[in-house]
């Protein structure tokens, strides 16, 4: 962010937004529950957007928040020391997790406290005859952005590896009262081998990947490089089965990205990621840029591992036994240690709707999963931020006659009803570095705008008092409304198209 003011320097100085600090206020243990408290009143009880900001200086020149957003933020992170348990698979307690056990994950709450700070500076700059351009989410043309990917677990139902989760859904079926037939066929089918001429029903990332093609879409595939003896909970597949399976070649025509699905032991032995990485170049002549661990078994203070192993992203960053927005972030963010640089770090790019916690833990039927969905993607395009879909190609099972792949489908029209983007991770990865990069300066009058390799155009937001901007119309800069009110400037860049370039 860039702060420019028609006044002398000293006074500049004195321009301050103050936050509270609720770490010195309060012990580790009562934390958790006070700031739980806090969003709980202010986003789920009252009107969001009250008590802001107050004066607490009768010039005018410094506003305080109500909110600690630091303590929030790394709360929400989970990088507080607070007391954590594990659970089987060695990922947080879901079930000890206080933000969400209050229920609010439903909404992308740093997005809006973010915007609370944005308003907060925009109200003192403007009343302080200055402004500050800050940097956007997504490019012009982009209001708000969907992920969609797909963890490949298994890529055949009928292996008798499989029996033991036939014999699950069998026991389910006999205590729903429902499809006990087809539950006791397929699991005949996983014992004895497949029917004469059917297709096994999770032999389907190709028709997946087609349907998305033919509406224009494009999605990531995230793929294992797994021994599946390693774990009951591995993925099901070895690589061999993994190349005789998967036509890669078609994936990539389709404009489709694969991305690495870490394997169950990559949690455990973080430095196999890297040569499961490798080996996954190797086996789809694909870059393979991006990583989702299998369970979810990541650990966000080992960006190291994912470095190493040449990702860009990771997308493990959710909840799996509800859908939301973890830790209340409905945007990608930057992972890794202070004070390094970009290269350093990985974006993170936050999981919010996977079909399993729908079907297996919630035990929605189709209508409550899509209504369920719906409801996050709302949020996403209301907080003009991103929502990642994750659909496993075993909920596209043939043999389910209530398939949730109709409920991926219901969702993907509702993004495009509510005007929203759809993007690979990768593209969204892309973008996110993209956008740390861009710096905006005010020398004199001038105003200049750097970025590493160039988008045609750049839209900031302006805050405070727009009249003040250098707005150099020579060279097509132009000052606008958007939608929602907000100043923009829009900046020409010269330079190459990258990722998501202006229309
Ligand atoms: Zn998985």
């Amino acid at each position: 962010m860039v702060v420019h003011g028609r006044f002398p320097e000293r006074d500049r100085r004195r321009l301050s937004v103050l936050m509270p600090c609720w770490r010195c206020e309060s012990t580790e243990s009562s934390l958790e529950e006070r700031v739980t408290t806090w969003l709980v009143d202010y986003f789920l009880k009252t009107h969001r957007g009250v008590g802001v900001h107050q004066d607490c200086a009768p010039d005018g020149q410094v506003l305080e928040l109500g909110f600690d957003l630091i303590t929030i933020i790394t709360l929400s992170l989970g990088l507080l020391p607070r007391e954590t348990r594990k659970d089987f698979h060695g990922r947080d307690d879901e079930t000890r997790d206080a933000i969400l056990q209050a229920g609010l994950p439903r909404l992308p709450y740093v997005s809006y406290l973010v915007e609370a700070l944005l308003e907060a500076i925009d109200a003192l700059l403007k009343r302080n005859l200055s402004f500050a351009l800050s940097k956007p989410s997504w490019p012009i043309g982009v209001s708000w952005v969907v992920g969609l990917s797909h963890d490949v677990d298994h890529l055949s139902k009928w292996v008798a590896r499989n029996l033991p989760l036939r014999v699950g859904d069998l026991k389910r079926a006999v205590r729903e009262g429902d499809r006990i037939l087809g539950a006791l066929k397929s699991l005949l089918a996983t014992a004895v081998g497949p029917y004469l001429g059917r297709r096994d029903p999770y032999s389907n990332v190709g028709d997946v990947a087609q349907i998305e093609n033919q509406k224009g879409l494009a999605a990531t595939y995230f793929l294992g490089v797994a021994d599946p003896g390693y774990s009951p909970f591995e993925i099901t597949y070895d690589p061999n089965t993994l190349t005789s399976s998967i036509s890669f070649a078609s994936l990539r025509e389709m404009g489709h990205e694969v991305g690495l699905h870490g394997s169950y032991a990559s949690g455990d032995h973080r430095d196999s990621l890297e040569h499961e990485a490798q080996q996954l170049r190797e086996l789809s002549q694909s870059a393979v840029v991006g990583g989702r661990q299998h369970y979810l078994r990541f650990d966000r203070t080992a960006v190291s591992h994912s470095l190493r192993a040449g990702l860009l992203y990771d997308s493990s960053w959710g909840y799996w036994s509800k859908p939301g927005f973890r830790g209340g972030f409905g945007s990608p963010f930057q992972l890794g240690p202070v004070g390094v640089s970009a290269s350093n770090r990985i974006v993170e790019i936050p999981m919010t709707i996977m079909d399993t916690s729908l079907r297996e833990f919630l035990h929605l039927d189709p209508r409550g999963a899509a209504e369920a969905g719906n409801a996050l993607i709302t949020e996403a395009s209301q907080a003009s931020g991103l929502a990642v879909i994750n659909w496993h190609n075993s909920a596209f099972d043939r043999e389910d006659p209530r398939s949730f792949g109709q409920v991926f489908l219901e969702l993907l029209e509702a993004v495009l009803e509510n005007h929203g983007t759809i993007w690979t991770l990768e593209t969204i990865a892309r973008w996110w570095h993209y956008r740390d990069s861009l710096q905006a300066s005010v020398d004199e009058d001038r105003l200049s705008v750097t970025h590493p390799d160039g988008l045609k155009a750049v839209s900031l937001r302006v805050l405070g008092n727009p009249s003040l901007v250098p707005v150099d119309e020579a060279r097509g800069a132009r000052l606008s409304t958007d939608p929602r009110g907000r100043r923009r400037l829009t900046v020409p860049t010269a330079g190459l198209d990258a990722v998501g370039a202006a229309g």
